[in-house]
């Protein structure tokens, strides 16, 4: 009986540690429940995790020590790794993040005057292969969990804090801009977009955190009924024929579908001022004509929405030019002369391929479109005479 006990010891699994850092109040509520623990251990591990940045459980010093006991014995707060970082002559900074599995992902954080705005990831690479875009050329890996979209937002906040009036280059924004597509990764985003908002958490107000979708419409028809987070969404193109060419997804749902399902989207919201973020990446001779503004500015009309241009940031291997400054401050006006609040976002991180579109993270793809992309990459270059 002894060595069959002693045999039972050696051969049983260990068992992996729950890792609390991407759980929500609901969440934890359920987990400390299971403890036997009241509710609102819920609220007081999320102030020590996320908004005073510790996560020794030794430390909760609010929790009794048999609970600390447990939960050092079961759970853990583990963090995503930072593999490297690097810091632009503009201020600009990009996190190297090394997820579960070994592939990494980038998180941005970009200084401006009297704001901060950090650029999580959602996933890692990105399925949908949009052609102006650099994470949509590496494939496709798989979803970031919550705790590793929200350990991107911990280790910025823990370094920066979150107070302009504390440190200048604080985070007061957040944007779900970085690499993937948001809405395909849908309950983990929203797990950790509420704990961006949650007031034991970060405390962003709805207006600071915002997800940028290129339309996967059926999740954003869902989205309204669990967060009103600030809504952006990535058209680019003033029709859908050149919509298709540049983001492949719109031969699902086309523009009318996306800016239907955006409208229902705001109607949801309790605060009808809000307005979505139109973002359209500018490309050289290709969306950046006087015709397409004017065509852009007829079909936005009926959408509460102000428009975000984005010069276009040429990565290894694109085909796009960046656009001319004269095409630029033209399709603008138009817009402004139309009626749209229409600015211009100012290209930062380019030094250190921080900025819009240039993100690439290193991607065990799944997919072998990164492998495809290459292989054209020398073809072409080697029909044009270069070294590859
Ligand atoms: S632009 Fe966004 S949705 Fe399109 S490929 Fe890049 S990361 Fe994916």
């Amino acid at each position: 009986m002894a060595s069959q006990q002693l045999d039972n010891s050696v051969t049983s699994p260990v068992l992996e540690k729950v890792n609390l850092l991407g759980m929500g109040e609901d969440s934890l509520v359920a987990y400390f429940e299971e403890l036997g623990e009241r509710k609102f251990r819920a609220r007081q591990l999320l102030k020590w995790i996320h908004a005073r940045g510790v996560i020794d459980f030794d430390q909760m010093t609010d929790m009794s020590k048999a609970l600390r006991q447990h939960l050092s014995e079961t759970a853990e707060v583990r963090l995503p790794e930072v593999v490297s970082r690097h810091e632009s002559a503009d201020g600009t900074i990009k996190w190297l993040i090394k997820t579960r599995g070994g592939s990494s992902v980038e998180t941005v954080f970009i200084p401006e005057k009297g704001r901060g705005t950090l650029c999580v990831s959602s996933q890692i690479g990105c399925t949908l292969d949009c052609s102006f875009c650099a994470t949509g050329k590496q494939g496709f890996n798989r979803d970031l969990d919550a705790a590793e979209i929200i350990g991107q937002v911990w280790i910025a906040v823990r370094e920066l804090g979150t107070d302009l009036a504390e440190n200048a280059r604080a985070v007061t924004n957040v944007v779900l801009m970085g690499m993937g597509e948001p809405l395909l990764n849908f309950d983990n985003v929203v797990e950790a977009v509420n704990l961006m908002m949650h007031d034991c958490a970060y405390g962003y107000s709805k207006r600071r955190v915002t997800l940028s979708t290129a339309g996967v419409v059926p999740a954003l028809d869902r989205l309204g009924d669990v967060t009103d987070v600030s809504l952006a969404i990535s058209l680019h193109a003033p029709n859908d024929a050149l919509r298709d060419q540049l983001v492949p997804l719109n031969r699902k749902y086309p523009i009318t579908c996306l800016l239907d399902s955006a409208r229902r989207y705001l109607d949801k919201l309790p605060d009808q001022r809000r307005k979505i973020t139109v973002e359209y990446t500018l490309i050289d001779k290709v969306n950046d004509r006087p015709e397409q503004a004017r065509e852009l500015a007829a079909l936005l009309r009926n959408t509460p929405c102000k428009i975000n241009l984005i010069p276009f940031n040429p990565f290894p291997g694109s085909h796009y030019r960046r656009v001319g400054k004269g095409a630029m401050y033209r399709f603008r006006d138009i817009l402004q002369e139309a009626g749209y609040t229409a600015t211009i976002r100012s290209t930062r991180g380019e030094d250190i391929a921080a900025a819009c579109g240039q993100l690439a993270g290193a991607v065990n793809d799944r997919t072998r479109r990164s492998q495809r992309y290459r292989e054209a990459r020398v073809e072409s270059r080697a029909v044009k005479g270069i070294e590859a």
